[in-house]
């Protein structure tokens, strides 16, 4: 190590590869320097590198240790070794121990940044951190270091926001994600879960041309807990691949009940979420769906967001041209909330833009969004794909959307969310034309 003359003593209190303080002295130190100056304000800063196991994946391990000896070459320089205290406490993640006043995060995060382009890595390369200022001195120093990763977990990944800080909030979603979390599978085995069907209308005849299955979670305690809620911690801790798989399933089976009754039905859509994609059998479970429940392909239909294609475009492209020839119909979910809407729609073979609900609520504020709805459902005319408007509620964006050509809305405005009883009960009153 002393070999390669830029680290300071090495010892027991020393991270070997970058000479700062490990966990364990720095817990020590951070502990007696926050006690001793009782009269100072001060931050504990958790930070990491993105994808930083991705570029141990790709490039040799060496260029990892590169990157993580400029970061700490860099934090030596900042930190007032009088004041301030530092760490890597493992693999990727450093934390920092600074008086308020001297905490300049925007600055820290920008040289890092610079640090690291300047070794040429071929790999976008971005620092995060998550800050907890300390108000409670008798905290130990691990709890306080957990609020700051607390804050650090909520922006990871979203490389617009690129530090937080800890509220006592966070705390309080974080205790009910563990609390949704150990209720998924009690919840899914005790049939707590069911779906919900919201109707797709076209505006020119008022007619149903189809509908969407969303998952609703009753709990016997809680009464009925938000999609909004739960969905994001299923995505999180994987669960969302069963749930989604059981909401199919629900689909499926309405549709087949319906048709045993000798009664119209419309196909119906259902959520396909990004972390389905890793699971190679996702298109055999869903032709065995059919299969079980003798259902043909139209009957079903397919929703992909964006961020699906952002993780993987190889995979996505093989998996959607899977589904393709099976014979499903595929839609791309939220269109226009993300960065890469036009590069997927560029790529992928999809049959209908579901357009974001954003541009709705955007249109009576704004003549811009007026423009952008219009060429956004002349552009999908002129690739020969459909279009669906979600989240219309008054009559005035229904007339609007409806003159600006072939398509279909979704929204408050013709009906919510419905219990399956309900939906069929709407069935009956509107005219039904499938597409
Ligand atoms: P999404 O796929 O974009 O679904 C449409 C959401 O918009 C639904 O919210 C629906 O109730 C709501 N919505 C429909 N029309 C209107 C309207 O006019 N105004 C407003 N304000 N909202 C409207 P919901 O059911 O709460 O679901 C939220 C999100 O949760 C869904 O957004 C979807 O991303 C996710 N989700 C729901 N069910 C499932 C599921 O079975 N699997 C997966 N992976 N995600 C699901
Ligand atoms: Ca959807
Ligand atoms: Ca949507």
């Amino acid at each position: 190590m002393k070999a390669e003359g830029i680290l300071p003593t090495v010892g027991t209190k020393f991270d070997e590869l970058t000479g700062l303080y490990n966990r364990e002295a720095f817990f020590k130190e951070a502990t007696l320097l926050l006690g001793a100056r009782y009269d100072v304000s001060y931050c504990i800063v958790c930070m990491d590198i993105s994808c930083f196991k991705i570029i141990n994946d790709l490039f040799h391990m060496d260029t990892g240790n590169l990157i993580l000896r400029a970061a700490a070459d860099y934090i030596k320089e900042v930190l007032n070794p009088r004041t301030s205290l530092s760490c890597r406490s493992d693999a990727d993640h450093f934390i920092l121990c600074v008086p308020s006043d001297e905490l300049q995060i925007e600055q820290i995060i920008k040289d890092l940044d610079k640090r690291i382009q300047d070794l040429h890595i071929s790999h976008n390369i971005l620092f995060f951190a998550g800050i907890y200022t300390v108000e409670k001195r008798d905290l130990p120093i691990e709890q306080m270091c957990d609020r700051a990763g607390m804050a650090l977990k909520r922006i990871k990944g979203s490389y617009l926001t690129r530090y937080a800080y800890y509220d006592a909030k966070m705390r309080d979603q974080m205790i009910e994600e563990l609390l949704i979390s150990g209720n998924l599978e009690i919840a899914l085995m005790e049939h707590q879960f069911t779906i919900f069907l919201q109707p797709i209308f076209d505006p020119r005849t008022n007619s149903v041309v189809s509908a969407e299955a969303l998952v609703r979670w009753f709990h016997p305690i809680h009464g009925m807990v938000s999609p909004g809620k739960f969905i994001p911690v299923c995505e999180r801790n994987g669960f969302i691949v069963r749930l989604d798989r059981f909401v199919w399933e629900e689909a499926c089976r309405f549709q087949r009940k319906r048709l045993d009754e000798g009664k119209p039905i419309v196909p119906i859509s259902v959520n396909l979420s990004r972390l389905n994609f890793y699971s190679l059998d996702l298109p055999d479970f869903l032709s065995l769906l059919l299969d079980k429940y003798e259902l043909e392909p139209w009957m079903l239909k397919l929703e992909v967001t964006e961020s699906a294609y952002t993780d993987n475009q190889v995979q996505l492209l093989d998996m959607i041209s899977t589904f393709k020839g099976l014979g499903f119909s595929v839609l791309m979910d939220d269109f226009g909330s993300g960065y890469s809407s036009l590069n997927m729609l560029k790529d992928m073979p999809l049959d209908t833009i579901k357009v974001d609900m954003a541009f709705i609520r955007e249109l009576e504020k704004s003549e811009r969004v007026a423009v952008i709805l219009k060429f956004v459902v002349q552009l999908a005319e002129a690739l020969g794909m459909g279009v669906v408007i979600e989240g219309v509620e008054t009559q005035k964006q229904c007339e609007y959307v409806a003159s600006l050509g072939n398509v279909a809305v979704q929204g408050y405005y013709f009906s919510r969310p419905l219990p399956m009883q309900d939906f069929e009960k709407l069935l009956e009153k509107f005219p039904i034309k499938p597409r």
